[in-house]
């Protein structure tokens, strides 16, 4: 492990791809006033775990971070002039947390799918009443949690796109934010299974980003259908699920798909291999029922899969297949899926139930070790979503995404092995700054460009809008 390794600042500017977003994306975060703007910063003295094979943990280690990127690591740097030291003495120091499948628009109906009656059935009857605003405030209200949790990378998994004005609502909440995010353009909440998603929206929304810049936050991606439906009864016909695929990899852009349910809705994968659809451009969420054969399909043609435990054992969609899934090369990423069902998007709690239900299926305390846990909430999530060059390890180079956590508090005290700790002792209240491209968010414990409490009063308001507002035929 080298003292010290860095990175040449000049012309380094962010990631380029092809899918980013340049309109939406531009503004500065929060209110602005100093809070939130990027500045150089020396986070001194922690136990840096940098899940950066070439350097390892760095104990009593320094991070620099300029213009947005992590300059350098290792220990007892010089601060350049005008930097502002975070002293992380007695603290972890990680990259920040990457979730890679979120519906963060339903977070306005968390706690509310028993009542439903059931998930799906809860958000076809309610979905159909979010306004744009509505879009806003739910979004708003998941971002501020993954703040406060960690997770510096969302993957915000947009199934409720009504009119192009919720698709840009749900973008400014996450411009709004900070935070790094994926957005996938989806379907409309109960849209009819032989009607296509907004195929011209998706269009419009690529070409009004493409080559703005906006330093590479948000990138735009498709959340697809496939064949199988917004209805697992029902399926999509060949012509229309096709013609969305091809739209998206016209486009060139990332394409998401749950493939999932009982034991009734398998066979999705080996359909989309039997139509030759795979590709490493493809995420599948869930996969559980995924047969021997599919899952070799899947790490044969590059697939990325997503996992989230919460959802798939909360829902009665069976155990997740992550050392199955790992074993056959395929890239893995965590994700929080939808807080309507899994309550919170506690990562360090979505990491435990990932290792405990691998280790519990093979009978093993040492099948999917804790740091191998952690690595699937980092550096393998980023690679599953196309972003391992840019974030999800604390390499000299990537964009400066990292959270620091103190180790003070009953739940903690000791810091032993920092990556069990994180995996299983870390809640989302020992998370003490959070830094996403290299912008502040979280400090001290509290967040620094949102004001929770207002949103929480936002969003009890736009959901009460929701469920007051006249509802359609199918609620
Ligand atoms: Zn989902």
């Amino acid at each position: 492990m080298p003292d010290e390794v860095t990175c040449t600042i000049s012309g380094v500017t962010g990631p380029s791809t092809s899918g980013e977003i340049g309109a939406v994306g531009a503004a500065e975060p929060g209110p602005g006033g100093g809070a939130g703007q990027r500045a150089t910063l020396l986070v001194r003295g922690g136990y840096v775990i940098t899940m950066d094979p070439g350097t390892g943990d760095i104990p009593g280690g320094d991070v620099l971070v300029s213009e947005g990127m992590i300059a350098a690591v290792g220990t007892g740097m010089a601060a350049p002039a005008g930097t502002t030291e975070l002293d992380a003495t007695g603290m972890i120091v990680a990259p920040g947390l990457v979730d890679t499948h979120w519906h963060m628009w339903n977070t306005l109906l968390r706690g509310m799918s028993e009542g439903g009656p059931g998930y799906f059935r809860l958000c076809r009857s309610l979905g159909p009443a979010f306004a744009a605003e509505d879009i806003y405030q739910g979004t708003l209200l998941g971002c501020a949690e993954a703040i406060n949790s960690g997770i510096t990378t969302v993957h915000d998994w947009c199934h409720n796109i009504r009119t192009p004005a919720h698709a840009e609502a749900g973008l400014r909440a996450l411009a709004q934010a900070g935070l790094r995010a994926r957005f996938s353009y989806g379907y409309p909440a109960a849209h009819p299974n032989d009607q296509a998603m907004d195929l011209a929206g998706l269009r419009r929304l690529h070409a009004d980003g493409a080559g703005r810049g906006a330093g590479g936050l948000l990138t735009l991606g498709m959340a697809w259908r496939g064949p199988g439906g917004s209805d697992p009864a029902m399926r999509v016909p060949a012509a229309i699920y096709r013609q969305e695929i091809d739209t998206a990899r016209e486009l060139g852009i990332p394409v998401t798909v749950h493939a999932c349910g009982p034991r009734a809705a398998a066979g999705q994968i080996g359909m989309l291999a039997d139509g030759g659809l795979l590709g490493p451009d493809l995420q599948v969420v869930h996969a559980n029922w995924a047969t021997e054969a599919e899952i070799g399909q899947l790490g044969a043609a590059g697939c990325p899969v997503t996992v989230s435990p919460w959802s798939e054992i909360l829902v009665g969609y069976g155990l997740p297949r992550t050392r199955e899934m790992l074993a056959a090369g395929i890239p893995v990423g965590l994700s929080v899926d939808t807080t309507a069902l899994t309550g919170n998007a506690d990562m360090f709690a979505i990491m435990k139930l990932t290792q405990g239900l691998a280790n519990a299926a093979a009978e093993d305390e040492f099948a999917l070790t804790a740091r191998r846990t952690l690595a699937l909430a980092t550096v393998d999530g980023a690679r599953s979503l196309g972003l391992a060059e840019v974030t999800g390890s604390l390499s000299p180079g990537k964009r400066a995404d990292l959270i620091v956590v103190s180790a003070v508090g009953p739940n903690l005290g000791m810091v032993t092995d920092p990556a069990q700790l994180l995996v299983t002792a870390v809640q989302p209240g020992n998370v003490d700054t959070v830094i996403v491209d290299g912008r502040v968010l979280k400090r001290g414990g509290v967040l620094t460009t949102l004001d929770a409490e207002r949103i929480g009063r936002d969003a009890q308001r736009a959901l009460d809008g929701v469920i007051a507002r006249p509802g359609p035929a199918t609620r």
